[in-house]
């Protein structure tokens, strides 16, 4: 990480800014998926998967939510019964049907998918590695 990362001394989590207002530690991902169905399941570590490849990423679990940043977040899940809402924040907008909400905020843009299945994360997986890419400038 580049030297002006600064790390909370509890948790050890590095944040861009200094003294970072955070929930200290990162929860645990086995929770949030506790009683989900088995679909769910396997959207959510497919979509796991693909970002753990990408680098260094910091996983954040919390009630049935779970996010995924580099140096700012770049991705975020929440965890439904019949699905995973996927929200992946780019600096362009896309159009692409799979998504059921587009919010545009400064210089970034965030795309909202519902995904049930695999077949349906492979349309937007190229769009999750652009969105670590953006995460980092
Ligand atoms: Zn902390």
């Amino acid at each position: 990480m580049p030297p002006e990362m600064w790390q909370c001394p509890k948790c050890a989590r590095e944040f861009t800014r200094k003294n970072q207002r955070h929930a200290c530690g990162t929860g645990d991902s086995a929770d949030v998926l506790r009683g989900r169905p088995e679909a769910v399941i396997e959207v959510y570590r497919a979509i796991e998967s693909v970002i753990n490849n990408l680098g260094k990423v910091e996983t954040v679990a919390r009630d049935r939510y779970v996010l995924f940043r580099s140096r700012r977040i770049f991705v975020d899940l929440s965890i439904m019964q019949d699905a995973v809402r996927v929200a992946i924040h780019l600096g362009r907008q896309i159009d692409n049907p799979a998504f059921i909400k587009i919010v545009a905020d400064g210089k970034q843009v965030t795309h909202v998918a519902k995904i049930t299945s695999l077949a349906e994360l492979k349309h937007i997986e190229p769009l999750i590695k652009e969105a670590w890419q953006f995460s980092l400038t």
